[in-house]
């Protein structure tokens, strides 16, 4: 049995973990990353990068069925599977190589293996024991589902599942609205399958703002996507060719799968956490506005933390703004705190939907429905979308005579656009500012400085 020192002990090598590893080993500290499965984590391997490569295949997929109307013959024959997954699986391998070379370089020591806290920032794995003068706790989330429905990986199933699915499914169930319900909805549909979502809000999306889940929901209907909203899931069972669930009010539905998309739970649970002193609520990780945890020295970061106003979004680039963060707070630079409102947002879709900032109802409860504007710049005016054949609008809301207090975008593409509304919300811009500034012809970005000129009152490009 080793004791091993250093400076910072990480427990959990996904995208916060990495972050932190990462960037205190620039500033200069010696690091141990320990991570029982590989580097890169949930984001890498089982969620958002393999997600998005389903999407990517589906949108290839669509482009071939509708390349008629854009003047190109080609014929669809259908989704190869295993060519799906060898795509998908060599951009996960690129970046896992990347990482794990970045890692290398910078000097810190991966230890592979499960961790659990033994002392105050002592992790113990396996014999071995790791203290630091620092510990920061990053060990994710899981897939969460309801309380007597079974994940067998089979007929229900979790997204991780579902990314390696070695078929498609005829039919599937998707039970819960949120980001991963509809990437999934989309990316199946993509491929052919006949899809319907059961969300208990009132629209898809919940989250974002009541505008864009209309929007979304009405692309989805086009698309031929079934959905049931404030329709609750009470249970499901398997039926003889895949699985019956039951809604609230007596409803059954038939498919040949369920994908359960209700959230994902904080990984905390037995790994010594709350016997170190670690506040621990509801499962997450209590942290202040430098992600401090109740214990001394030991800090959290990424899926598994709280910062009390269930405000905290589980991002792998928050995540990664944790790490950063963290790194140079424990290294005595000056770290600003993260406002959690500017951190974009991006469901990857067909449309996408992308916001930052508040929802129209959101800025109207804290700043007065009569203190704020609101314009809405519909894509139909914007050449590229028209040459893409895209329908969705840009919205944003304003405090009156004041800076941007939220965007939100809907659209094919436009997970990108979002970049630039960010730096206008999180810089607190005025609406003339961003009126002055050139978008180039012919992007979607012009739709961001239209939306900008109508606020600023001199519109250009809309019918009056
Ligand atoms: P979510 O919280 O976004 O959505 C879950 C949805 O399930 C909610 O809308 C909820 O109302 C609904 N629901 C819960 N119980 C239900 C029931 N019994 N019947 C019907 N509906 C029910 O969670 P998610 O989509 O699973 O995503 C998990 C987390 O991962 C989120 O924080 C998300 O932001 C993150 N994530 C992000 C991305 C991205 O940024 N593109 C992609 C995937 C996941």
């Amino acid at each position: 049995m080793a004791d091993n020192r250093c400076d910072v002990v990480v427990l959990g090598g996904g995208s916060g973990g990495y972050a932190t590893a990462l960037r205190a080993a620039e500033l200069g500290k010696s690091v141990v990353l320990v991570e029982k499965d590989k580097v890169g984590g949930t984001c890498l391997h089982r969620g958002c990068i393999p997600t998005k490569a389903l999407l990517h295949a589906g949108e290839i997929a669509d482009q071939a069925r509708e390349s008629a109307a854009f003047g190109v013959k080609t014929t669809f024959e259908g989704i190869d599977m295993p060519g799906v997954h060898k795509y998908k699986d060599s951009v996960i391998a690129k970046n896992h190589k990347g990482l794990t070379g970045l890692i290398k370089g910078r000097g810190i020591q991966v230890v592979e293996g499960e961790g659990r806290l033994t002392g105050p920032r002592t992790v113990q794995v396996g014999a071995d024991t790791y203290t630091g003068t620092n510990l920061v706790l990053a060990t994710g989330s899981y897939s969460r589902t309801l309380p007597g429905l079974d994940l067998d990986g089979d007929r229900a199933i979790a997204s991780e599942h579902a990314l390696q699915l070695d078929r498609v499914p005829a039919t599937a169930i998707v039970l819960g609205g949120g980001v991963i319900g509809c990437e999934f909805a989309s990316a199946w549909t993509s491929f052919g399958s006949r899809v319907t979502i059961v969300e208990a809000l009132p629209h898809l999306v919940p989250l974002e703002d009541e505008a864009s889940s209309k929007l979304l929901e009405r692309a989805f209907r086009g698309r031929g996507i079934g959905f049931k909203l404030g329709a609750r899931v009470e249970r499901a069972e398997p039926s003889d060719d895949g699985v019956r669930v039951h809604l609230e009010g007596g409803e059954t539905l038939d498919a040949e799968l369920l994908l359960v998309a209700v959230g994902r739970g904080p990984v905390t649970a037995g790994l010594g956490y709350e016997e170190q002193g670690v506040r621990v609520e509801r499962g997450f990780v209590a942290v202040d506005e430098y992600c401090r945890t109740s214990a001394e020295g030991v800090y959290a970061v990424g899926d598994l933390v709280t910062t009390g106003n269930g405000a905290h979004p589980q991002l792998a680039h928050v995540g990664f703004a944790e790490g950063i963060l963290v790194a140079e707070h424990l290294a005595g630079l000056p770290a600003v705190p993260i406002d959690y409102v500017g951190v974009p947002r991006i469901t990857y879709s067909h449309p996408e939907v992308a916001s930052v900032g508040y929802t129209q109802a959101q800025a109207a409860d804290k700043y007065g429905p009569e203190m704020i504007t609101t314009v809405t710049y519909d894509l139909s005016g914007n050449g590229r979308s028209a040459i893409l054949n895209t329908k969705g609008a840009v919205k944003v809301i304003a405090a009156k005579d004041g800076p941007i207090l939220g965007i939100h975008i809907v659209g094919d593409r436009v997970s990108e656009l979002i970049a630039e509304a960010q730096l206008i919300y999180n810089w607190e811009a005025l609406p003339a500012e961003v009126a002055r500034l050139i978008h180039p012809h012919p992007t979607q970005s012009e739709a961001i400085g239209e939306a900008h000129l109508l606020l600023a009152g001199k519109p250009l490009h809309v019918h009056e």
